[in-house]
């Protein structure tokens, strides 16, 4: 394990510990959460080592891999369907041309977008490949520039977000743009499922952002927000996930209900459950 002294987005020494979390979805073993007094920004603390994190990654259970046979597995290949869909076409309104999915998982999106007329690769660290487009090796990525770099839910997973953003702006052709999508831990969701919340899911996600703390990295990192959009089906399943956690026998149902009302809420909020943050160079 790693512990961490100070905040590795603002480089602040004033660190509280904010509260333990168990990992639900796999050990079932403890962590702990601390934030930055200066940023906001709440990180897992201590942390497993880069080099050690893989164990927390089962293979065949942990959601982004393989296509899983039970019924979580069913809704999250759905919930992916719409969300490819979604998120290809807020990213058609700014441009088309070449493009990077940073952490691509299974290579859903590299495959989706190269139908929808992208050139798209995928750079995958963990997973098995099964994709001609995705690499391991980051210096095979880093022979090309791209007007795209996408990071869905992968920025969290990251031992250091703000040199991750760093390095993924020195990947954009001109003009070239960022899109992150992160779970909000202001939203609704989190505020009522507390240490159940599936959102934080530790210690795979070693940074936790809200609206504020995620503004604060994108300037640390050289980058500027020029627009924010809601994951409109993350809620959802969020909340059937964290309701299988508190061991209730109806989480389909109880889930379904709670990510509507924190749709709702966020309609007026806009404290959504997990956002996309579209990002330029500075
Ligand atoms: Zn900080």
């Amino acid at each position: 394990m790693e512990c961490l002294s100070n905040c590795l987005v603002c480089g602040s020494k004033k660190i509280i510990k904010k509260k333990s979390l168990i990992d639900y979805s796999l050990t079932k073993e403890t962590f702990t959460l601390y934030q930055c007094l200066s940023c906001a920004v709440v990180f897992t603390n201590p942390r497993p080592k880069k080099d050690k994190i893989k164990k927390y990654y089962d293979l065949k259970k942990y959601d982004s891999y393989s296509k899983k046979n039970d019924f979580f597995g069913f809704v999250y290949g759905f919930i992916q369907k719409l969300n490819n869909s979604y998120k290809t076409n807020l990213l058609k309104k700014y441009k088309t041309g070449s493009l990077l999915d940073y952490g691509s998982g299974s290579g859903s999106f590299v495959n989706y977008t190269q139908k929808k007329g992208y050139t798209s690769f995928g750079y995958e660290p963990i997973n098995k490949l099964k994709h001609n487009f995705i690499y391991k090796n980051k210096i095979i990525i880093k022979k090309q520039k791209y007007d795209w770099v996408t990071l869905w839910h992968v920025l969290e997973h990251t031992h250091n977000p703000k040199s991750t953003l760093k390095g993924i702006g020195g990947l954009l052709n001109k003009d070239g743009l960022i899109a992150v999508a992160i779970p909000n831990i202001a939203s609704y969701d989190n505020i009522y499922y507390k240490k159940y919340w599936a959102g934080y899911d530790v210690p795979r996600h070693l940074f936790h952002f809200n609206t504020t703390s995620f503004k604060k990295l994108a300037t640390f990192a050289n980058l500027k927000i020029i627009n924010k959009k809601p994951l409109w089906f993350d809620p959802i399943y969020v909340s059937m996930l964290s309701e299988k956690y508190k061991k209730n026998k109806f989480s389909f149902l109880s889930g379904f209900f709670r990510g509507f009302i924190s749709n709702l809420y966020a309609i007026k909020t806009g404290q959504h459950s997990s956002i996309i943050y579209i990002l330029r160079k500075c």
